[in-house]
């Protein structure tokens, strides 16, 4: 397919995610060059023809491919072990396109609660239009996965760690389940990054990224990936070159050159959210921290498991809720307060108001983002700072 020309590397990843690339042209560039094109022209009439036919790999289109798109596509899809992928102008636009070039009127979907809050108003407000329906099950009962099966589900949808709770499901328990049902598994996987965890070897079929977040890791450009095998990712991609969620070149230059630093990034990222979780741990302020890589997580072990670090996200509820927790946002002085997370600069967001307000009172409650729940993205400044500034902003 003309889409990418993905290839298993054998390398090791921290060389995957830098060596993993397009042809460098006559002036033998060191760095990718950009090439900001729409469309590509052909030798003769026969060369077109046997393009569009598909006899022939190679650009037509940047709706349908790009090099730029292909580098990053190849690099994402190497350092996940895919075989292929399709990249995206967001995440969101990653999931929906996913999910809908994948889903039939009738079919339903078992998810876990706990997602996105755009992934959660795609199932609850514009998939029924489609009559595409969902069930949710929460995330400490996963044992509650199977009776949740019916006859016309085709998807198990997951994220791990959960945005904004922080916990962690079992990817290898679920990779068995959809194996059992013959499900399509989907793991969007924005907050473990291929470097921390990679769910097609724990069983799923499909891996979402938000390219937004940590992969970008600059705050800079918004991007989204699904990889997955060569047969999910034809049908993903004939649906995309005909709908046009295709991610920029500029940003896919930008993002592949992300990739390349992303291990080092998140090496720091996770050796600072350690350290501010075992702070917030000893903080009488602070209640119920949760990151993956505390023992006192309840999937501590699961995490271990499957992720090679905790990750940059800590969730905790601050004492006296709600209004504390805008309270302990206002109170921020180096912090950002921001909706974003997995940049370089750490960031402080709360859930309950802002990214997930658009959901009922109850829902909130059953995905556990309490009204004093305080997300805490951490990021690259010398971490004796941020804890100074998370320290001042608790005890105001
Ligand atoms: C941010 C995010 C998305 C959506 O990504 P955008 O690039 O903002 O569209 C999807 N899933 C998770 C877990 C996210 O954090």
């Amino acid at each position: 397919m003309t889409n990418n020309p993905g290839s298993k590397k054998e390398s090791n990843m921290e060389t995957t995610a830098i060596r993993t690339q397009i042809e460098r042209t006559q002036f033998m560039e060191h760095s990718a060059p950009l090439y900001l094109t729409s469309s590509y022209v052909f030798e003769d009439a026969e060369d077109m023809r046997a393009s569009f036919s598909e006899e022939k790999e190679r650009n037509i289109y940047s709706r349908f491919s790009n090099p730029n798109t292909s580098e990053f596509i190849e690099k994402i899809a190497a350092m996940e072990g895919a075989e292929t992928g399709y990249a995206f102008a967001t995440g969101m636009s990653a999931v929906f396109s996913t999910l809908a070039a994948l889903l039939n009127s009738g079919d339903h979907i078992v998810s876990a609660r706990s997602i996105f809050g755009s992934t959660h108003s795609l199932f609850t407000k514009y998939f029924p239009k489609w009559n595409i329906s969902h069930s949710y099950f929460n995330v400490n009962e996963i044992d509650s996965v199977e009776s949740l099966i019916k006859p016309e589900t085709k998807i198990l949808f997951a994220e791990s760690p959960t945005n904004p709770g922080v916990d962690i499901i079992d990817l290898e328990e679920l990779g068995r389940i959809a194996k059992k049902h013959n499900l399509i598994l989907i793991i969007d996987n924005c907050f473990a990054t291929p470097y921390l965890q990679n769910p097609i070897k724990f069983g799923a079929d499909l891996v979402i990224h938000s390219a937004t977040k940590l992969i970008d890791g600059q705050g800079r450009v918004l991007g989204g990936v699904t990889v997955g095998s060569a047969d999910l990712i034809r049908e993903i991609y004939l649906f995309s070159r005909n709908t046009g969620p295709a991610l920029s070149p500029f940003n896919a230059w930008i993002l592949s050159k992300s990739l390349e630093t992303l291990l080092v990034r998140l090496d720091r990222h996770c050796e600072n959210a350690l350290k501010v979780a075992e702070f917030l741990e000893q903080e009488a302020n602070a209640e119920n921290v949760k990151y993956p890589f505390l023992k006192s997580h309840p999937q501590y072990e699961v995490a271990k498991k499957q992720m090679k670090l905790g990750g940059n996200i800590i969730s905790f509820e601050i004492k006296g809720g709600l209004e504390a927790g805008r309270k302990f946002i206002d109170n921020v002085q180096l912090c950002s307060r921001s909706a974003n997370l997995g940049d370089t600069r750490s960031i402080v967001t709360h859930p309950a108001s802002t990214t997930h307000s658009k959901l009922s009172e109850e829902d909130r409650l059953e995905a556990g983002i309490t009204p004093g729940l305080v997300r805490i993205s951490v990021g690259l400044e010398h971490i004796d700072d941020i804890i100074k500034d998370l320290k001042q902003a608790l005890n105001a």
